[in-house]
């Protein structure tokens, strides 16, 4: 184990001890999770939330409803997640792709390789690595790990990655790092989240109560936080 594997064990120990679980996603079904995947980008939950219960409430939150749908009606749906337009077309452009190729079903689409399913949607307009590895992890059950923007801030701040890093530079870093467990994967992104949103934030973080500042290396962001690695495997692993 390197010493950088090391660090995200312990870190990981660290933010369950300090969090608890995430229960991450939420959504009723594997579907509601993909919808709001595609939703979420470049939004807050709660602004997807307000649009998913505004699919719900019309009863259009199925593949063949929304492939049905008119795509000026359903972006008027989901109007509250911002970018209405364009999620529109992304998420016409999902379904469109689940029926040419899985007959519109989610089972059927989770049933291929994750290396295959992968690549298929990221060919998908719209999908990107972050929300085809949440559709992968949190509506398909499959062991791949999710990075965004709170994640990269994070490791680069402490200088475990480098600034530019590139999706698939931390994705392989966390891969090498972890066993390939699912559950492991799902709440280690939901708690950095948790951590980017509440302290690591993009100005003023909060190092000083941050629980991870005697866990990482010396902070890049001018605020000494290293204390000193401690080790937090007693507080237990899911
Ligand atoms: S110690 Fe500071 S820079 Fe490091 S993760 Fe916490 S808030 Fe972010």
């Amino acid at each position: 184990m390197t010493r950088r594997d090391d660090i995200l064990h312990t870190a990981y120990d660290a933010l369950f001890a300090a969090f608890g679980p995430q229960h991450w996603w939420p959504g009723d079904t594997p579907f509601e999770v993909v919808v709001g995947a595609i939703l979420t980008q470049n939004t807050a939950w709660s602004n997807v939330e307000r649009a998913i219960a505004n699919l719900k409430r019309e009863r259009v939150l199925s593949p063949r409803a929304l492939r049905d749908i008119h795509p000026r009606g359903l972006a008027r749906l989901i109007r509250p997640s911002g970018y209405f337009n364009i999620k529109a077309k992304r998420l016409k452009d999902f379904m469109r792709w689940l029926f040419a190729a899985h007959g519109g079903s989610l089972t059927r689409m989770f049933r291929r390789d994750l290396h295959t399913l992968r690549q298929q949607l990221l060919a998908v307009n719209g999908i990107g690595p972050e929300t085809a590895d949440s559709i992968l992890l949190y509506a398909g059950q499959k062991p791949i790990f999710v990075v965004d923007a709170y994640t990269k801030r994070i490791l680069s701040r402490h200088g475990l990655v480098a600034a530019d890093a590139s999706y698939d530079d931390v994705q392989r870093l966390f891969h090498a790092a972890l066993p390939a467990d699912v559950q492991l994967y799902n709440e280690f992104h939901a708690l950095l989240v948790r951590l980017g949103k509440d302290y690591c934030q993009k100005r003023q973080p909060r190092c000083v109560e941050c629980p991870l500042r005697a866990v990482l290396p010396p902070s890049r962001i001018g605020v000494q936080t290293s204390v000193r690695p401690v080790r937090l495997h007693s507080q237990g692993r899911r």
